[in-house]
C-alpha cells in the first residue's frame, strides 16, 4: 500500500464480560470478539473484511462507527479536525466523526423510516451536518438521488414505495449527504436479487471514483470483495489470519482456514485447479478459544506446535500476510 492511511485500525482488542445474575452479576469470563487486530485503509480505496459470523468483523465495524469502545488499542482516522484515538469522542467532536464515518447495512429497512419521504430522510442527514436553507437542501437531494441514480421526483415516495434496491440507493443516499471520507458497507448487497447486486456493485464503484469515499466492505459473498475489495483482511475467531491486496489474495491463497472458505468459489472460476480444503465442526466459542492457532481444532495441516503456539501474521510474499506455521520459514 503506499500513501498516508485514511484509518487505521492498530492492536485492537474487544472482550465482552460474560455475567451471570442480575442484582449480584458475577463475571464469569469474558468473549474475546476481536483479539489483537491491526489494518489499514487507504483514502479511495476498499477493504474487504471476511469470516464466517462470529469472527469478529461486526465487531469491528461497529468499533470503527464508534457505537462500541474498544478494550483495548487505538483506531484513529487520519483526517482533519479529528486526529487521535476516536473512542471516548463527545459532542461536536463526535458529530463531526460521524459525518466522516457513515454506513450503509445489508437491509435498509433498519436505516431507514418508514414513515418519512426518501428526500426528507435525506434532507435530515443534511440538517444534521448543518446544510443550509430549505432551497440549497432541495437542491442537494435531488443531486444525492441523481447520484444514486434515482429520478428526483423519487424524494416524495415513501420507503415502500420503492424496490429493496432502490431503498439501498436511497440509504447511500443519505450515507453520503455529509461527504463522508469512509463508508461501512455491511452486507451492501447480499439482501439484493442477484440480478441487481452488479448494478449496486457499480454504483459503489463508481461514486468511489467521483469522490474518492474509502469503503470497508463487510461481507461473506466473496464474488462482492472480489469484484470491490482492492485489499482484504480474513478473520478467523477474533484475529486475522491473512491479509492482502485482494488479487494477490485470490490468486495465491495460502491460510488452509482462507483456503477452506474460499474453496466453494475457487473451483468454479475458470482455470482454478486448487485443492479443496474441507471445514470440519462448527467455529469454537469466542470465550474459550482453542490454545495456540485457533484454527487448530478444524486444520487439516495441525501439527503438534499448532495446539502450543500461537503463530505471527507476518509477510511471506511483500505485502501478502499470514498467520500459520506452515509459512514460518517461508
Ligand atoms: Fe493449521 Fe497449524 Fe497453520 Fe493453524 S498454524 S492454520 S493449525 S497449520
Amino acid at each position: 500500500m503506499t500513501g498516508a492511511p485514511l484509518l487505521r485500525v492498530e492492536g485492537v482488542r474487544k472482550h465482552f464480560a460474560f455475567t451471570k445474575g442480575i442484582l449480584f452479576a458475577r463475571t464469569l469470563g469474558h468473549v474475546k470478539a476481536v483479539d489483537g487486530i491491526s489494518f489499514d485503509i487507504r483514502a479511495g480505496e476498499t477493504l474487504g473484511l471476511v469470516g464466517e459470523s462470529g469472527c469478529g468483523k461486526t465487531t469491528t465495524s461497529r468499533m470503527i462507527l464508534n457505537l462500541e469502545d474498544p478494550t483495548e488499542g487505538r483506531i484513529l482516522l487520519d483526517d482533519d479536525p479529528i486526529h487521535g484515538p476516536i473512542h471516548g469522542l463527545q459532542g461536536a467532536a463526535l458529530a463531526a466523526y460521524r459525518a466522516k464515518v457513515q454506513a450503509v447495512f445489508q437491509d435498509p429497512w433498519s436505516s431507514l423510516n418508514p414513515r418519512m419521504k426518501a428526500g426528507r430522510i435525506i434532507a435530515e442527514a443534511l440538517i444534521v451536518n448543518g446544510w443550509g436553507d430549505r432551497a440549497s437542501i432541495d437542491e442537494r437531494v435531488s443531486e444525492l438521488l441523481g447520484q444514486v441514480g434515482l429520478r428526483p421526483e423519487q424524494a416524495q415516495q415513501y420507503p415502500h414505495e420503492f424496490s429493496g434496491g432502490q431503498r439501498q440507493r436511497v440509504a447511500l443516499a443519505a450515507a453520503l449527504a455529509s461527504r463522508p471520507k469512509l463508508i461501512v458497507l455491511d452486507e451492501p448487497v447480499s439482501a439484493l436479487d442477484v440480478s441487481i447486486r452488479a448494478q449496486m456493485m457499480n454504483l459503489l464503484k463508481d461514486i468511489q471514483a467521483q469522490d474518492k469515499v474509502a469503503y470497508l466492505l463487510v461481507a461473506h459473498d466473496l464474488a462482492t470483495v472480489r469484484h470491490m475489495a482492492d485489499h482484504t483482511v480474513v478473520m478467523y475467531l477474533g484475529k486475522i489470519v491473512e491479509r492482502a491486496p485482494t488479487m494477490a489474495l485470490f490468486d495465491d491463497v495460502r491460510h488452509p482456514y482462507t483456503r477452506a472458505l474460499f474453496s466453494a468459489v475457487l473451483v468454479a472460476w475458470p482455470g482454478r485447479q486448487d485443492d479443496e480444503v474441507e471445514l470440519r465442526g462448527e467455529v469454537p466459542s469466542p470465550l474459550d478459544p482453542p490454545s495456540g492457532c485457533r484454527f487448530h481444532t478444524r486444520c487439516p495441516y495441525a501439527m503438534a506446535r499448532c495446539s502450543a503456539e500461537e503463530p505471527v501474521l507476518r509477510d511471506v510474499t511483500p505485502g501478502h500476510a499470514v498467520a500459520c506455521h506452515l509459512f514460518d520459514n517461508a
